[in-house]
């Protein structure tokens, strides 16, 4: 007979009945872990918004912002979440009754192309493949047909793209997707949501020629959510200024207005997210800059493939997103074949304090998934995946060893 836990041990309380040691682990992509040091901007006592301490503060920021896209013409910030992105810039790219193309390749893709209709705009789609991220052919044979078909008012105007497809872990290779743009010969804006690529896959708009990137502060940025960024290129001003779309908070020609502070914010600028954004910069800065961090999280992706190829050894375990060259840097999609992902996800979240995604669209109950974005350090990694690795066992998962692969892939990249 082997021996089972104690009594007591099996009825542990759950994590979630405070107080517990410790800390959580978030490994739901999006609110991320955030650093002491974001966290202390928000005890920060308000200034007078005259106050030219915070001019100074902005001016900082819209310094450095630009970079963060490599590099944008200029950036709007939204007192908003990600989908406040969304909607400000259908408002500046387009107006409704015009026709916008969204290369589909998940959820968020899909709830984007959504919001658009409900906005009254004309979408169309690519083909939804959940293990694949959008096909460049797909994208530029619709711009080709668009092209033959469609004198220029009615021609599409932007083609949307989701960097990092959050439900499924796949990344989209911005390079081929401009290429086809190109090949095509069509003058569409180039749109890309880096909700949840920013500051894990890079990025530029020089080398990619993107007309808008898009973020959020809650991903890789490591604050809370809140604010969103729009990168712009100066193709993206001007059209803003030319589209009739009836708008005010989200237009862009007026936070593009340097002649009042509040005009930038639309309103009350927020200083403590601002204070945070400062203090996300920097620690961004103090790594090594942007180039050091997206080091850091294809390292954390590789020993997180490493450990789901491990678990597989002996089990059902597997990365949703095929090609290992389309892999996003900031999160794996893990599907679970017969074994039931959502009681993992209990189990994990409530019994060992480590939350992970759920699995969306088809893969709902059939995989879920674990972030590695953001403010995450080797022990952490381990800390979490080893967290999951109990949950499977507690439940009698199948499962081979996936830590030691993690610690190897590690630690082949860890100096003496
Ligand atoms: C998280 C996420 C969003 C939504 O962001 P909110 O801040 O919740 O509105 C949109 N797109 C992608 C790719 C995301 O990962």
């Amino acid at each position: 007979m082997t021996p089972g836990p104690a009594a007591s041990d099996a009825q542990d309380t759950p994590h979630y009945a405070a107080p517990v040691p410790g800390r959580d682990f978030i490994q739901n992509p999006g609110p991320t872990n955030i650093p002491d040091a974001v966290l202390e901007a928000f005890r920060r006592p308000p200034v007078d918004w005259a106050d030219p301490r915070l001019a100074d503060l902005v001016e900082g920021l819209w310094a450095d912002l630009p970079g963060l896209f490599d590099t944008a013409d200029d950036v709007v910030v939204y007192t908003a979440v990600g989908h406040g992105a969304w909607e400000g810039t259908f408002a500046n790219v387009a107006a409704p009754g015009d026709r916008l193309l969204v290369a589909t390749s998940g959820l968020f893709a899909l709830a984007w192309a959504r919001m658009g209709r409900d906005l009254g705009y004309e979408i169309e789609t690519t083909p939804v493949d959940l293990r694949r991220p959008p096909s460049p052919d797909a994208i530029g044979e619709i711009l080709a047909r668009d092209l033959a078909d469609n004198p220029p008012p009615r021609r599409i105007r932007a083609v949307l793209v989701a960097h990092t497809e959050t439900s499924t872990g796949t990344r989209a290779d911005l390079g081929a997707i401009r290429r086809a743009i190109d090949a095509a010969g069509h003058d569409a804006l180039f749109v890309v949501d880096a909700i949840a690529s920013l500051g894990t896959d890079p990025l530029s708009m020089t080398d990619d020629g993107i007309d808008v990137v898009l973020a959020a502060s809650q991903k890789g940025l490591m604050m809370p959510p809140g604010l969103s960024l729009c990168g712009l290129s100066e193709r993206a001003i001007e059209r803003s200024h030319e589209v009739a779309t009836p708008r005010a908070y989200w237009s862009w020609p007026s936070r593009l207005d340097r002649s009042a502070l509040y005009l930038r914010f639309g309103g009350t600028p927020p200083e403590q997210h601002l204070y945070a954004l400062r203090a996300a910069l920097d620690l961004i800065a103090g790594e090594g800059g942007l180039d050091a961090v997206h080091r850091r999280h294809r390292r954390f992706a590789g020993a997180v493939h490493a450990a789901v190829t491990g678990w597989a050894s002996d089990g059902p375990w597997e990365i949703n997103a095929v090609d290992p060259a389309s892999r996003s840097a900031a999160v794996t999609c893990i599907r679970t074949g017969d074994l039931d992902a959502d009681a993992l996800i209990r189990t994990s979240r409530d019994r060992l304090g480590v939350s992970l995604g759920s699995g969306m669209l088809e893969l709902a109950g059939r995989a879920f998934r674990f972030a590695h974005m953001g403010d995450l350090n080797e022990p952490m990694l381990l800390g979490a995946l080893g967290g999951v690795e109990v949950a499977m066992t507690a439940l009698g998962f199948p499962h081979g060893d996936g830590l030691g692969p993690a610690v190897a892939h590690l630690g082949a990249s860890v100096g003496p």
